[in-house]
């Protein structure tokens, strides 16, 4: 049964980059592929939203209206409060206003879903409220998800710390994960906030109706068997990458463009950690010394490095800070002119690794930036700072052979010798042709994935029909 009806589906993004991303992205094809309305609720957690929200909102088709919510006080919580903490009181600190416009939306059209991120799921009440289903959107990998709704089994079978585990945790069809590997939030004590807090959200995401996933069924298999044991629907919808309409030049005008347009073909490193990876100010300089000595041309989205970490790190660039590039090796800018070409400013990313002239993505491998270089075919040395980064890289070696790792001292330190031999290695050794030729044959799977008679096209279909039917009745 088919219903006709263009009833809206209300999302709820938490102030994070990584995930409005593909929020949007799924809005877009809700909208223009399955036949729905969509409003994007995103909670900020800056008062103005930041210079980065405003970049991917300019973006956004006028058919989606994009909603920014009132920050809490920038004092709310102390300095040293986790990016997660911040990113559940952006959330729940809404989610009155969330339910007031959701009633208001209601009166005028039926509503057909509510979905959220993995902070968004106090906003289950909302749902309840007014009966309509309640979906979370999992925009990191299907094996991340899957550690994470194992969480409570792992938590109470284990004694002692995860960190000081030996075995590696074993999830079905997925690497094994090695303690060292571990997201920060379970490398942490197990009485700390940070762990606990964790542990109530992972306890917390069984209680939807389904779950979403940024991944497919090429890239993982294992998202086909869903979860063992937990009646959750899982759905693979991705890769939901950021798409941005031909009439944003904004992206093909950049600077860098033109700049690629000079470069031949497969000859340029890209490298980036993404909206927030940051390091320290040592690190920083070796890597600019590696990217010198590997000879290849490059462009490095560069970030102002932080003192306050000793390894890389999350952290958001503050709105108005004065950037210079005093922490770069001296005489380096002017010894790598016309070879190199470093940008202080957010990139374009997609369109900078959609350029025939790059070669290589030098990454932190956050999910998104992941998937943009699968669908672009472009092969990837791993840089893991943070959050699920680690699982990701070694996924991405290991099982799926579509990047290499760059090697990490025992210090946690990446030397100059290793950035250039990481790259030397995906960009021409005989290992370099075969991640090559894999990450090629994973993009048109991707795209394939995507195509009209494509698996996470056909699964979105199924779900956008029980969403229009159930809010038909
Ligand atoms: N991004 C961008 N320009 C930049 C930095 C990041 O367009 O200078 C985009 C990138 O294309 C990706 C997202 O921001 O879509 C970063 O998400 P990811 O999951 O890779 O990392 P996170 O920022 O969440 O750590």
């Amino acid at each position: 049964q088919v219903c006709t009806a263009r009833p809206r589906v209300l999302l709820l993004c938490s102030p994070c980059m990584g995930h409005l991303i593909p929020f949007v992205e799924l809005a877009r094809r809700l909208v223009f592929d399955h036949g729905l309305a969509a409003t994007l609720l995103f909670a900020s957690a800056t008062s103005p939203p930041s210079e980065q929200y405003l970049a991917v909102n300019a973006t956004v088709p006028d058919a989606i209206d994009v909603v920014a919510l009132p920050a809490p006080p920038p004092d709310a919580l102390p300095p040293s409060a986790p990016a997660r903490e911040r990113a559940q009181l952006a959330v729940v600190s809404n989610i009155p206003r969330v339910r007031e416009m959701a009633r208001a939306l209601a009166a005028e059209t039926p509503l057909a879903a509510l979905v959220v991120d993995m902070v968004g799921t106090p906003a289950r009440n909302v749902a309840a409220d007014l009966g309509v289903p309640f979906y979370m959107f999992f925009t990191s990998p299907w094996m991340t998800m899957s550690l994470f709704l194992h969480l409570p089994e792992i938590d109470s079978r284990r004694a002692g710390e995860h960190r000081d585990a030996t075995e590696p945790i074993r999830l079905p069809g997925c690497v094994p994960i090695h303690a060292h590997e571990l997201p920060e939030s379970m490398f942490a004590d197990r009485s700390s906030s940070t762990y606990t807090g964790f542990l109530s959200m992972a306890k917390d995401a069984t209680g939807v109706d389904g779950v979403l996933v940024n991944t497919f069924d090429a890239l993982e298999p294992a998202v086909r068997d869903g979860m063992d044991g937990l009646d959750l629907p899982v759905h693979p919808v991705g890769p939901l990458v950021w798409t941005r309409p031909a009439s944003v030049r904004v992206d093909r005008d950049h600077e860098c463009m033109s700049w690629l347009d000079q470069q031949p073909r497969g000859s340029v490193v890209y490298v980036s950690f993404g909206s927030g990876g940051t390091l320290t100010w040592e690190q920083t300089a070796e890597l600019a010394l590696g990217l010198e000595l590997s000879q290849y041309r490059f462009i490095w989205a560069v970030k102002r490095p932080h003192q306050s970490s000793t390894i890389g790190a999350f952290f958001g660039t503050k709105e108005g800070e004065h950037i210079s590039l005093d922490f770069l090796p001296e005489g380096f800018i002017e010894r790598t002119t016309g070879v190199g070409l470093v940008m202080l400013s957010w990139a374009p990313q997609t369109a900078i690794l959609g350029h025939p002239s790059i070669g290589c993505f030098v990454t932190h491998c956050g999910w998104n930036s992941i998937l943009e270089s699968i669908m672009n075919g472009i092969p990837m040395v791993a840089w893991p700072l943070y959050a699920e980064q680690n699982m990701n890289a070694a996924m991405m070696e290991v099982q799926v052979g579509v990047a290499v790792r760059a090697k990490v001292g025992a210090d946690r330190f990446i030397r100059k010798e290793e950035v250039a031999n990481a790259i030397r290695r995906v960009m021409v050794a005989e290992e370099g042709e075969r991640t090559r030729r894999r990450v090629s044959d994973l993009r048109d799977q991707s795209i394939h994935a995507l195509s009209k008679d494509g698996s996470s096209t056909h699964v979105l279909t199924q779900i956008a029909n029980t969403w229009k039917c159930a809010s038909s009745k």
